[in-house]
């Protein structure tokens, strides 16, 4: 299949944080020029460096011919679409869509950072994307399964097979 692998974090913490994550996950099925190929389990987490209520995280794979500039713009369409209210950065938000690896470019503009620059620090991104793929390597971080130690004190539950 031609375009490449876009590995995307999907994350709620208000409004019904468990549909806010199953519409999202709809939505990136909708995505122009783009297949959703797998979707990790869904997992609860405590907010890391944000406020409010526990979070509902999920993360996608996709195949897709859009760049990576492309599709950060058709994520934040779709945040706005799902009401996303940007009251302040780390604000408790109704979805939050990170593009997280697109295939194994390094990418570090003003837009747009990838690898995401926090994914190796979060278990709510971590245990999703090794459901997905165990061997999962990122430019920079090498393998992603020897990160997982150094989050195992954040709380996180699965919730939901995928
Ligand atoms: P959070 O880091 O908590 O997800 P926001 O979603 O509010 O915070 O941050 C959005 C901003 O981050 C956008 O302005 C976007 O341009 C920038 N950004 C940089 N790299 C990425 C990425 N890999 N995925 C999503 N947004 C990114
Ligand atoms: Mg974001």
């Amino acid at each position: 299949m031609p375009g490449e692998s876009a590995f995307v974090g999907i994350g709620s913490n208000l409004d019904d944080p468990r549909g806010q994550v199953l519409r999202g996950l709809r939505a990136l099925e909708t995505l122009p020029r783009s297949t959703l190929l797998r979707r990790s389990p869904l997992y609860r987490s405590a907010p890391v460096d944000a406020d409010g209520p526990d979070f509902v995280n999920a993360v996608a794979l996709l195949r897709t011919g859009l760049t990576a500039l492309e599709l950060l713009a058709a994520l934040q369409a779709i945040e706005q679409r799902h009401g996303r209210v940007r009251s302040g950065h780390h604000a408790p938000r109704t979805l939050d869509l990170d593009l997280l690896l697109y295939g194994t470019q390094s990418i570090d503009g003003p837009a747009l950072r990838v690898p995401h620059p926090r994914l190796q620090q979060r278990a709510f991104v971590l245990r999703p994307l090794l459901d997905i793929d165990p061997t999962l390597t990122a430019p920079g971080l090498g393998s992603l399964a020897g990160w997982l130690d150094a989050t195992r004190e954040q709380r996180l539950q699965r919730i939901e097979d995928s």
